[in-house]
């Protein structure tokens, strides 16, 4: 899911996770529909199925609690039999090497990279179905993102876990994902398959989206700052909430615009 800062990605991702109550709409997991509350017993399962890693790996771990105790939490909450060749394991999965260097440690104690891939062996422990990630590499040096994106591509390969990542970064977005969903102003305003959406973006905010993008081959020329602000999501406009921005703007994006399937994908604008 790709967005810049305020579009609404982070909050509908808390809103799946159920950490946000929804006021409209349907959630469906597995295809099936999940009540807006859940009691106990619901939220436990739902918990154990979906997980979710926050973007800053400085604040996701108790600074007073060894590794061994964060990772036998969930552990504790789901009834798992808890061993130490548990903790050894998903170390491993997450390419912490030798495990038994890490498990008394304290999080201070960690790289910035380190403590984020404690965190995915937090959220993989109680083996998952989906991670809803928000942003997990925003806060990371350059030269340790590729190593957490690539860690994912190998939790998704091999433990079969599905993630939904949240990023503002359509090169991150292209590399490990099967689908990109653009958000816009609280909106889907382009969804279908990675490659297609970056190689050839038909919605304008897309479009800009991947002009903005650092290019080491042709550089960027554009920043989203250089076309306007995003509008405010309190008071949204009626029609295209992209129009005061787009260069391809008419009398019609006044309107309220319907998300629309062209070409196998889907695309929220007059142009198609
Ligand atoms: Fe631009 Fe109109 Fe398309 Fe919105 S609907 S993106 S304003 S052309």
């Amino acid at each position: 899911m790709v967005g810049e800062s305020g579009c609404g990605k982070t909050t509908l991702l808390r809103v799946l996770a159920r950490l946000y109550e929804p006021t409209a709409g349907k959630i469906l997991l597995f295809g099936e529909e999940l009540p807006r509350r859940l009691n106990r017993k619901e939220e436990l399962k739902f918990r154990k199925l979906v997980q979710m890693v926050f973007q800053d790996p400085f604040a996701s771990l108790n600074p007073t609690k060894r590794i061994s105790h964060i990772l036998e939490r969930p552990l504790k909450i789901h009834r798992i039999e808890n061993e130490e060749q548990i903790l050894k394991n998903v170390l491993e999965d997450v390419e912490l090497i030798p495990p038994e260097s890490f498990l008394e440690k304290f999080p201070h104690e960690l790289s910035g990279g380190q403590r984020q891939r404690i965190v995915f062996a937090r959220a993989i422990i109680t083996k998952p179905k989906i991670i809803l990630a928000d942003e997990p590499t925003s806060m990371l040096d350059v030269s340790i993102k590729s190593g957490i994106l690539n860690l994912m591509l190998k939790l998704k390969e091999e433990h079969g876990i599905s993630f939904l990542h949240v990023t503002h970064d359509l090169a991150a977005a292209k590399y490990i994902s099967n689908r990109i969903v653009v958000m816009y102003a609280g909106l889907i305003v382009e969804e279908g398959d990675a490659k297609e959406i970056v190689n050839r973006p038909m919605h304008p905010y897309t479009m800009l989206l991947r002009e903005a993008a650092p290019d080491p081959d042709r550089g960027s020329s554009t920043t989203l700052v250089d076309v306007g602000e995003p509008p405010s999501l309190i008071d949204p406009p009626l029609g295209c909430p992209f129009e005061p921005r787009c260069k391809y703007a008419k009398a019609e994006c006044k309107e309220p615009v319907q998300l629309r399937e062209v070409d196998g994908r889907k695309v929220r604008c007059v142009l198609y």
